[in-house]
C-alpha cells in the first residue's frame, strides 16, 4: 500500500480507520497462533496492523519475519522501530528490511531502557529521542513510509509536565511523522484533553487512540500499572462486581471498549487503535458489537 492510501484512509471523515496491534511471537508454536488470530480478524474490516518491536533490538528478525507474513495475509502493516541498542547504520539495515517486506509505515519510537537500566542511555552513534528517528527514516527513504509516533494522553512518565510532552510531541511531528498512536488509556476524557494541547502546539495530523478490551481485574491492574495508565474506578467496580468469573470478567473489558470507541468516534476521533494482546476473542467480539 502507497503511503499517500495509508495516509488518506486515516483522514477519511466518514469512515472511521480501524487498526490492530500485534507483538512478535517468541516461538514458531505462539507464531502460528498469532496468524491464525490475524486470519480470524482480517474479514472485520482492520485497515491496518502494527507489529511492535522488541527492547533492545530483541524481535528485529521476528518483527520482520512475522511483519512479512501479515502483509502477505493482506494487511497493510506498520512496524514499530526503536532507537534501543542500535546506530544509525543498523537503523539503515532495519528500515531497508521493512521496505523490502512492503511494510506500509514505521512506528518511529525512543523505546524503553533495557530490563535494569533506569535511564535511557542512547547507542553512541544512534539516537536519544525517537524524533531522530522520525529524520533519519525519512533521509533514507524519502515518501517510501507513513510515518507514525507515540503520544501518551496521561503524559509520558518521564515527562515533568503536559506542556514539555506535547512540546516533545509537536517535535516529533515537525521532524515529518504522518500520524499519532497513543498509548492505551482507559477514561476518553484523558484522550480529548490530550488532543487539544496537541492541537493548541500546533500538531494537525490524525492522532489514534489506543483502546485495550481488558481481560480481567488482574491483568488490568498489571498492564495498566506497566503503561501507566489509570484505571477509571467505574471500570473497577463493574469487573469486582463479576467476582472470580474470569470470563464475566473479560465481557465487561469488551462491553467497557465498545463504550470507549462509540464515545471516541462521536466526538470526532479519526479511528481506534485496539492492543488485541495476540489474541482474537475480544477483538472480534468488539468488532461485532460495534456493527451492531
Ligand atoms: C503506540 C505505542 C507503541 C509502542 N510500541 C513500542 C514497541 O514496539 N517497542 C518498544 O520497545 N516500546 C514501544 N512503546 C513504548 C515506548 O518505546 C516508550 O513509551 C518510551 O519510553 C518512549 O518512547 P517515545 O517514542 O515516546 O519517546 P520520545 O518521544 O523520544 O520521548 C521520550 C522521552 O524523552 C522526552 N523528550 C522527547 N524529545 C525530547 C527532546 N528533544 N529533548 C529532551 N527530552 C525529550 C519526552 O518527554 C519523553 O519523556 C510504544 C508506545 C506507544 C504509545
Amino acid at each position: 500500500m502507497l503511503r499517500s492510501q495509508f495516509l488518506q484512509a486515516l483522514r477519511d471523515p466518514v469512515r472511521p480507520t480501524v487498526s490492530v496491534e500485534f507483538f512478535p511471537p517468541k516461538t514458531p508454536e505462539a507464531g502460528a497462533k498469532m496468524l491464525d488470530v490475524a486470519r480470524a480478524l482480517r474479514p472485520a474490516g482492520i485497515d491496518f496492523a502494527s507489529l511492535t518491536y522488541g527492547a533492545g533490538g530483541t524481535s528485529r528478525d521476528t518483527t520482520l519475519a512475522y511483519g512479512a507474513e501479515l502483509v502477505k495475509l493482506g494487511f497493510p502493516l506498520v512496524g514499530h522501530l526503536t532507537c534501543v541498542g542500535h546506530s544509525r547504520a543498523e537503523l539503515t539495515d532495519v528500515i531497508a528490511g521493512y521496505d523490502t517486506a512492503g511494510f506500509a509505515g514505521i512506528l518511529a519510537l525512543r523505546g524503553d531502557p533495557p530490563k535494569g537500566q533506569a535511564a535511557f542511555t542512547p547507542h553512541p552513534e544512534g539516537f536519544a529521542q525517537a524524533e531522530g528517528l522520525v529524520r533519519h527514516i525519512s533521509t533514507v527513504r524519502p515518501g517510501r513510509f507513513a510515518v507514525g509516533v507515540a503520544g501518551f494522553p496521561e503524559r509520558h512518565p518521564d515527562a515533568v509536565d503536559d506542556l514539555s510532552d506535547i512540546r516533545f510531541l509537536a517535535g516529533k511531528v515537525a521532524a515529518g511523522a504522518d500520524f499519532v498512536t497513543t498509548q492505551l488509556f482507559l477514561d476518553n476524557d484523558d484522550y480529548f484533553r490530550f488532543v487539544a494541547r496537541a492541537r493548541a502546539a500546533g500538531v494537525t495530523v490524525p492522532i489514534l487512540p489506543g483502546v485495550m478490551p481488558v481481560l480481567s481485574l488482574k491483568q488490568a491492574r498489571n498492564f495498566c500499572g506497566f503503561c501507566k495508565a489509570r484505571l477509571p474506578e467505574g471500570l473497577i467496580q463493574e469487573l469486582e462486581a463479576c467476582g472470580p468469573d474470569e470470563e464475566a470478567q473479560r465481557r465487561v473489558g469488551v462491553s467497557w471498549a465498545v463504550r470507549q470507541v462509540r464515545g471516541l468516534v462521536a466526538r470526532g476521533a479519526p479511528g481506534y487503535h485496539v492492543y488485541i494482546l495476540n489474541r482474537s476473542e475480544s477483538a472480534v467480539e468488539l468488532f461485532a458489537q460495534l456493527k451492531s
